[in-house]
């Protein structure tokens, strides 16, 4: 095929995707060596009520440090996880430990996690993170799970009975990155998610561009017709939240509420709050 394409084709074609195999096939080595060594590190983003800027709770979002002091996100290494099939394994792992940590906050709080869509095909995923908690003794109410809507194909019944049995087991569970799927509304009909989160591509346009303004007010009025509570993500300034709570958003997210914090940040940031309820500043 790369010959009948002509000769750059098949000269640099070829040799790019060895390179792009041998970069995967290293990254798939140093993932399974790191989840032997426990070596991944959730961090934790502040979820944050609005109208009184008190944090509801956080989400984990899983950080790779290397050995070489460089940090690599998730979107480098998720995608490989998913391919290689070691995407529940590294779940679980992230699971425990942030489960752990979040045993030390106050129990009001709320911890959420990120689960590929490819995921929801396993029959057992909702025994598996219940088999973790009941180890851990971790009340199932305070567990989100968040399942981003982009890769989100509605084979629909292994994910509503995925879904389902997360829910029964207590757990809620929020459709992610809203309105960056193909088929959202769909997803909102077929599946039985307890919240939706706005993805951030609205919310950063909300000041330049007025059908974003649009957009964002359609899918809370479609939110609250349907009585889900609707979270913003990528908050960064203070304009946007005064408009999303205008628009009827009650929770929020985003490097203006708080950057995602490694455990120690966390723990000096509740400390900080005393026994009152935390808030993402005095100044809210
Ligand atoms: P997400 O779940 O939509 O998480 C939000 C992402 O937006 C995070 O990126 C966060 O750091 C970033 N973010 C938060 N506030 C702002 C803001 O105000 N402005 C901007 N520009 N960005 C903001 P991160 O940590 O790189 O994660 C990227 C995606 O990777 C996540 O998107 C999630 O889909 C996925 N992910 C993260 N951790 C896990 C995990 O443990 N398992 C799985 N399956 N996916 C994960
Ligand atoms: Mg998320
Ligand atoms: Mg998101
Ligand atoms: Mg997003």
């Amino acid at each position: 095929r790369a010959k009948e394409g002509g000769r750059c084709q098949h000269r640099c074609f070829e040799p790019l995707m060895d390179a792009e195999i041998k970069r995967r096939s290293v990254i798939e080595r140093e993932l399974r060596e790191t989840m032997l060594a426990d070596g991944f590190r959730p961090y934790y983003q502040p979820l944050v009520e609005l109208a009184s800027g008190r944090i509801v709770g956080f989400e984990m979002l899983a950080r790779w440090p290397r050995a070489d002091g460089v940090e690599i996100g998730p979107d480098q290494f998720i995608p490989i996880a998913e391919e290689s099939g070691l995407i529940n394994e590294l779940m679980l792992q992230l699971l425990d430990r942030g489960c752990r940590e979040a045993l030390e906050w106050d129990a009001a709080l709320s911890i959420e996690i990120n689960i590929s869509p490819v995921q929801l095909k396993d029959p057992w995923l909702a025994e598996k993170i219940l088999a973790t908690l009941t180890r851990l003794n971790f009340p199932p109410q305070r567990l989100g799970i968040e399942i981003t809507e982009n890769a989100l194909i509605v084979d629909a019944d292994n994910a509503r009975r995925t879904i389902e049995s997360l829910k029964n087991q207590g757990m809620k569970v929020a459709l992610d990155d809203f309105g960056t799927g193909y088929s959202s509304l769909q997803h909102l009909r077929m599946l039985p998610f307890d919240k939706i989160k706005i993805d951030r591509s609205f919310v950063h346009a909300l000041d330049s561009d007025g059908d974003s303004l649009k957009i964002v007010r359609a899918i809370t009025s479609l939110a609250s017709s349907l009585d889900l509570p609707v979270v913003a993500e990528g908050i960064e300034c203070e304009a946007a939240v005064q408009q999303l709570g205008a628009l009827g958003c009650a929770f929020g997210q985003g490097f203006h509420l708080g950057r995602p914090l490694s455990i120690e940040q966390v723990r000096d940031l509740l400390r900080g709050c005393g026994d009152g309820p935390a808030r993402i500043s005095a100044a809210r």
